[in-house]
């Protein structure tokens, strides 16, 4: 590649240790480059090649939009979210899986998690169910993906779409499945600590065309190019319409070109997490104060935190001590009904006990491909220390 890239900045010039980090590789960096040489910076060839790429992996097609909280959003919109309708899922997650919806005017229905993987647990959602359930989002923490086949049952048994959200999972597999074939419309985010990168970024894959299609319209404004489906086709050759409201969720050719070169290296990242797993799970076996993550049959997890669960209350304190030597870990996540915007609805802290416990025993530690052993061990005996391990 040319001198005029410079190596891209390593993260080990920062000495603390970030709970994820973006892997940025020099073809990565060409890859935009030759996009900003090109003629499209926006809706270019990338785009199509990126869904195209996106659609092998994950077995369905792919709408690429501008962020996983678009993706959402999108996804709701698509299904024809809105006023009366209720939302079914767990509060275990990052606020936008319920906000877009509630933002649609969808009332947000939270139910209990599975107290091993975090996820929404399936008779929980079975006992929410009512006449006005119009969707059941399931969200795989950490990476590991939900009962699928049970939530996807249950939704369709009434009348409602099954959601997954996988903004932590791409890559993973459910029962020899992919994500992304699973559910009715399947979310994905691209953010910088995911599992991989556009900076921003994110996609709807859907096993329904006319899901799809809905998407692929909302993503721009609602426009209807196709003469065949325009209700004023003669207007002229310039003329395209909107039959109903979307909104600028586009991805750009140049954060395409990056998802393409990514996604070649997703394998790859793939095994260096599952190998942290690893090394992690070992390191703690014997911590009677801690449980690290459970991986059910059937499931092959794209890690992409590692969610520590302290038991002796001490959550907080391991927290503060890490953070004191530059052991940067993260909370995933508060309860999303404890946010205020929630709470000044009515949501009461308490109506889901697991989640909440969750959430106060759950602690990130780092989890990132260009972790080196050196930083894995670093980690590893910081919390061993605290319990006081050697
Ligand atoms: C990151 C994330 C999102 C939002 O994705 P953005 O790309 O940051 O908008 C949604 N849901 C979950 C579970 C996430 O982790």
């Amino acid at each position: 590649m040319s001198g005029a890239c410079p190596d891209p900045p390593s993260w080990r010039h920062s000495q603390p240790l970030p709970y994820g980090r973006q892997s940025v590789s020099e073809r990565d960096i060409a890859a935009v480059v030759e996009i900003l040489q090109g003629d499209w910076l926006t809706t270019g060839p990338a785009v199509g090649r990126f869904e195209e790429a996106l659609s092998d992996l994950a077995g369905a097609p792919a709408v690429v939009v501008s962020s996983g909280t678009a993706a959402l959003h999108t996804a709701y919109a698509a299904a024809g979210i809105g006023p009366g309708d209720e939302v079914v899922t767990s509060p275990l997650t990052f606020v936008a899986t319920a906000a877009t919806a509630a933002m649609l005017g969808a009332t947000v229905v939270f139910v209990d998690v599975e107290p091993d993987t975090g996820n929404i647990d399936a008779d929980a959602a079975a006992a929410a169910m009512t006449r006005s359930t119009a969707a059941i989002t399931g969200v795989d923490y950490a990476g590991h993906p939900v009962e699928a086949d049970a939530l996807s049952r249950l939704a369709h048994k009434h009348g409602a779409v099954f959601v997954e959200d996988a903004a932590h999972s791409i890559g993973g597999s459910w029962q020899g499945r992919p994500v992304g074939s699973l559910a009715d419309l399947t979310t994905f985010s691209f953010y910088p600590t995911k599992n991989l990168t556009t900076a921003e970024g994110g996609a709807i894959t859907s096993t329904d065309d006319d899901l799809l299609e809905r998407a692929r319209r909302f993503r721009n404004h609602g426009l209807v190019r196709n003469p065949a489906e325009q209700r004023e086709p003669t207007e002229g050759g310039w003329h395209q319409e909107v039959h109903s409201f979307g909104l600028n969720y586009r991805l750009p050719d140049v954060l395409c070109a990056l998802g393409i070169s990514q996604l070649a290296r997703l394998a790859v990242f793939k095994s260096r997490r599952a190998a942290i797993i690893k090394a992690y799970n070992q390191a703690f076996a014997d911590l009677d104060a801690v449980s690290t993550p459970p991986c059910r049959e059937g499931a092959d997890p794209m890690w992409h935190l590692y969610a520590l669960r302290v038991h002796d209350g001490r959550r907080a304190q391991l927290y503060d001590a890490l953070r004191a030597q530059g052991i940067l870990v993260q909370v995933n996540y508060l309860p999303v009904h404890w946010h205020p915007v929630f709470a000044d609805l009515g949501y009461r802290r308490g109506i889901c006990p697991r989640a909440e416990q969750f959430y106060a025993q759950q602690l990130s530690l780092p989890l990132f491909p260009e972790m080196t052993g050196n930083d894995v061990e670093r980690v590893a005996s910081a919390v061993r220390a605290f319990f006081g391990q050697p």
